[in-house]
């Protein structure tokens, strides 16, 4: 069972043979091969990010931040997306929920380490649409695990917020039959 801080920390002292695989890493957007589909990525200008952390095809991500970019993390273990949350949580001083960009939730499967990434605009969406809905069912120890840590998941009270960023706001009927399926 997940739970937060089990593990040790792996963001210490690196090693000769983590520098070695750090080599595979070390600039921010040069191309790689994802460690979960093994699909190779190469991040573009029209992604809308500055750093490819996640493969756009699955959405697993490697451990190699500890801030978004900063390649800190001697870890490297992969790293498994868990839910989608808004960049600002919580609610303005009228009471209005925020919102934001989407972020992509990742846990380290190796050191619990909670990363969140913002979607590229290249990113599969039906993937990121079966991330939302496989979060809905995650269990209580892995959310209360994240809120311990200021991440609160979008649940089904989001999904109008998720559809307008993902899909823009004159989504089309036949667009969304197409990425969510029949529900
Ligand atoms: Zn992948
Ligand atoms: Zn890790």
């Amino acid at each position: 069972m997940w739970s937060p801080d089990s593990s040790p920390k792996c963001e210490t002292n690196h090693t000769a043979g983590k520098d070695r695989k750090r080599k595979r890493w070390q600039a921010a957007n040069t191309p790689f091969r994802c460690v979960h589909c093994r699909q190779m990525v190469f991040p573009t200008d029209s992604m809308g990010t500055i750093h490819r952390n996640h493969c756009p095809n699955c959405l697993w991500s490697l451990h190699v931040d500890t801030k978004p970019g900063n390649r800190a993390s001697s870890c490297h273990s992969s790293m498994e997306p868990v839910g989608l949350t808004f960049k600002h949580n919580g609610f303005d001083k009228y009471g209005r929920a925020r919102t934001g960009d989407i972020m992509l939730v990742h846990i380290c499967r190796s050191c619990n380490s909670i990363n969140l990434n913002r979607i590229a605009s290249d990113d599969r969406i039906e993937g990121l649409f079966d991330i939302f809905r496989q979060s809905q069912s995650l269990s209580p120890d892995i959310r209360k695990g994240l809120e311990e840590h200021g991440v609160t998941l979008l649940n089904g009270c989001d999904i109008k917020a998720l559809r307008t960023a993902l899909l823009g706001k004159a989504h089309s009927a036949s667009a969304l039959m197409a990425v969510e399926g029949s529900q």
